[in-house]
């Protein structure tokens, strides 16, 4: 049978399943115009209804911002920097030019060098093949940065329109909320569904007589750690307010435990300190490196928490990596985590973290 895609939102449509994108009644096929039940609700019912959709179903939707003439707002968590990248986004939507936003920094210790994380958001964009006009650093949450962005969006948009995008867990409503809010004074417009669904499927906010800004659905990545935890974890490992750097003399040969998540094993090089910035409820264990193996077979889930035994379950396993570090402050972050810095460097390390989520090394931010 010939494919048919939904008017509203492009997805694929299928009578088998309810709970999956682009469902549509078989009763509803011979319409005229035919639309999946997600985006029906949405129209004439005002109702974000979740469903299953496919990797590729959120891909064909973000595609469709390069047949706009628009400005691109792009998302990310800077403690999942990596995990909450689109890879293609550039492809995805057209030549319009975007600006890349880091949200969360409100959980950022005081000491950090927000110049050098913006030059590590845009370099690492750049290697990720992203174009990016500039970048803002935000807390979403406390309402920080917005100035600067409210800015930068009505220079760059030229008065056309403003499509949002960002994988889940973003921060992507809370951003759009704190917009709307600091505008109209209309608090949590996007979870209270103030505004109608558009015919791509995209919530709609109008800016002014002949341009609006629209949220997009989250986009999933299979290399955020979120997909691999349970909701009581991911509260653990998230942390709720400014992180505090924790301090460990290592020798070589010894292994960091990050919960049973990440753990890092210092093969070569001079004792030194290793400071980790991650959630305070992460439990951080030393033990010698010979040992570590079997440490952590025996005592993953229970002493090397959170994951939990449950969560355990959705966990890849740690794949692992050695890196040579090079003579200077360098940070290793652990995306979806945190980040170890190793002030003097000169050192050989093994990271190990679950198959599909990538590492990455960069110069020290504080
Ligand atoms: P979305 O899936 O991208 O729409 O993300 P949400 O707006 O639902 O936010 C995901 C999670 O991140 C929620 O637990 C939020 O409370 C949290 N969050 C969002 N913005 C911030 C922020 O600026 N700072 C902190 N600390 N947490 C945030």
């Amino acid at each position: 049978m010939k494919a048919i895609y939904c008017e509203g939102c492009g997805v694929e449509l299928q009578s088998e399943n309810k709970e999956k994108a682009g469902y549509l009644p078989k009763s509803a096929w011979n319409n005229e115009h035919v639309i999946c039940q997600r985006c029906f609700r949405l129209k004439h019912y005002n109702e974000v209804q979740d469903v299953e959709f496919t990797d590729d179903d959120y891909l064909r939707m973000i595609h469709q911002i390069s047949d706009t003439n628009c400005l691109v707002v792009k998302i990310v968590d800077i403690f999942d920097f990596n995990g909450s990248f689109i890879s293609g986004l550039q492809r995805l939507t057209g030549s319009n030019p975007i600006i890349l936003i880091g949200n969360k920094v409100d959980l950022l210790p005081k000491s950090t060098n927000r110049n050098k994380l913006i030059h590590w958001m845009k370099k690492t964009a750049s290697d990720n093949g992203l174009k990016v006009q500039d970048v803002f650093l935000i807390s979403a949450a406390k309402g920080q940065g917005f100035q600067e962005v409210e800015q930068a969006i009505e220079e760059k948009r030229k008065g056309q329109d403003v499509y949002v995008v960002g994988c889940t867990n973003v921060g992507k409503s809370t951003f759009i909320n704190q917009l709307i809010n600091r505008s109209s004074g209309v608090e949590d417009a996007i979870t209270t569904s103030y505004f109608p669904g558009t015919t791509l499927g995209f919530i709609q906010i109008p800016l002014d007589d002949h341009s609006s800004l629209f949220d997009t659905p989250g986009v999933v990545n299979r290399s955020q750690i979120v997909h691999y935890v349970t909701d009581k974890d991911l509260k653990l490992i998230t942390p709720k307010k400014e992180i505090k750097p924790k301090v460990y003399q290592l020798q070589d040969k010894q292994t960091l435990f990050f919960g049973g998540f990440a753990r890092l094993d210092f093969e070569r090089g001079m004792k030194q300190s290793f400071i980790g910035y991650f959630s305070n409820q992460l439990m951080i264990h030393r033990t010698k490196l010979v040992q570590a193996d079997e440490f952590y077979e025996k005592h993953v889930g229970e002493l090397l928490q959170p994951p939990s035994a449950k969560s355990l379950e959705l966990l890849p396993p740690l794949v692992k990596q050695t890196v040579k570090i090079p003579h200077e402050r360098t940070d290793i972050v652990i995306p979806g985590l945190g980040w170890v810095m190793i002030p003097e460097g000169g050192i050989t390390i093994t990271v190990h973290v679950p198959k599909g989520i990538h590492i990455s090394i960069r110069k020290a931010l504080i």
